[in-house]
């Protein structure tokens, strides 16, 4: 089986158990994951707090590692290889090329599996979270990018091994420079880095808390009205374009921001009937991505 595309009917039986790691662009998480979705040992570090990638992966994966563990899945911001070995570009993180999974299975002797990491948040949102029982569904993850993955009859939407990089979806095409090198991304309007940036610009107090900036505009304060405005509007503009796609059932929002992006959504309604799709928060929030990693580890 194409180890990039679990279904449900693929989750194992019970009682096995993996590492999943979701390598973000700000936050590693680290958990020990059984094939129900249950975590165990969760641990956060910063992504830079190692001197490398590989250091990092190996540290974390030390700190819970049991004795029989035989399968370590990771998920990364950004394209993997259809075999899940290779990573073939990362955006926030420098591992165009690498064979992440083979020096880590060289160092660590666990099967490892990498997978792209909204496809990682959306597989576990799927089989144990927000989007159980959907028959389609995609999901905007929102952190210090824009992360995405569709699934269709229970199957993840794989194309030729990286269909749903939905931080990519054209939003304004005179918009700022993305760093896939187009211009005016969903990336660059609707992530936690966009978001910082036009509070900034607005001269609204940061770091930006995005909950405390929807009251603010709830509130009527007129700088953060314009800020959450912009914010919506672009976030509304990637759940028609994909609305107009695939027309899941379901949008979900996950990542660090997704309750906080799934409560302004709401204030853009869609521009017309034709775009009308359901919009909730991801269920298991940031740990959506370790559950996620470590079902597809055990899955391949
Ligand atoms: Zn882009």
């Amino acid at each position: 089986m194409d180890p990039v595309a679990p279904t449900l009917s693929a989750v194992p039986g019970p009682s096995r158990r993996a590492i999943g790691v979701d390598l973000g662009g700000t936050n590693a998480r680290v958990a020990i994951v059984d094939d129900r979705g249950q975590v165990s040992r969760l641990t956060r570090v910063r992504t830079d707090s190692r001197p490398t990638v590989v250091d990092l992966i190996l540290d974390l994966v030390a700190e819970v590692r049991e004795s029989g563990t035989t399968d370590l899945g990771v998920g990364v911001p950004g394209q993997v290889s259809g075999d899940g070995q290779r990573v073939m570009s990362a955006g926030f993180l420098n591992l165009a090329g690498t064979d992440l999974a083979g020096k880590l299975a060289e160092r660590t002797g666990l099967r490892v599996v990498l997978d792209n990491d909204g496809r990682a948040a959306l597989t576990a949102e799927l089989a144990v979270g927000a989007a159980s029982g959907a028959r389609s569904c995609a999901m905007l993850t929102i952190g210090t990018g824009v992360g995405g993955a569709i699934a269709d009859r229970g199957e993840m939407l794989t194309g030729r091994g990286n269909a749903g990089q939905l931080g990519h979806l054209t939003i304004d095409p005179r918009g700022p420079v993305c760093r896939c090198g187009r211009r005016g991304c969903l990336e660059v309007f609707a992530s936690g880095t966009s978001l910082h940036r036009m509070a900034c610009e607005a001269g609204l107090p940061t770091p930006v808390d995005a909950f405390a900036l929807l009251d603010s505009a709830a509130a009527g304060e007129s700088a953060a009205r314009a800020v959450v405005a912009r914010w919506a509007a672009s976030l509304r503009a990637g759940v028609d374009i994909i609305t107009a796609l695939v027309d899941p059932e379901l949008v979900l929002f996950g990542g660090g921001l997704g309750e906080a992006a799934a409560r302004a959504v709401g204030l853009a309604p869609p521009g017309s009937s034709w775009y009308s799709t359901r919009t909730a928060p991801a269920a298991l929030g940031d740990t959506a991505g370790v559950v996620g990693a470590a079902l597809i580890a055990l899955s391949a």
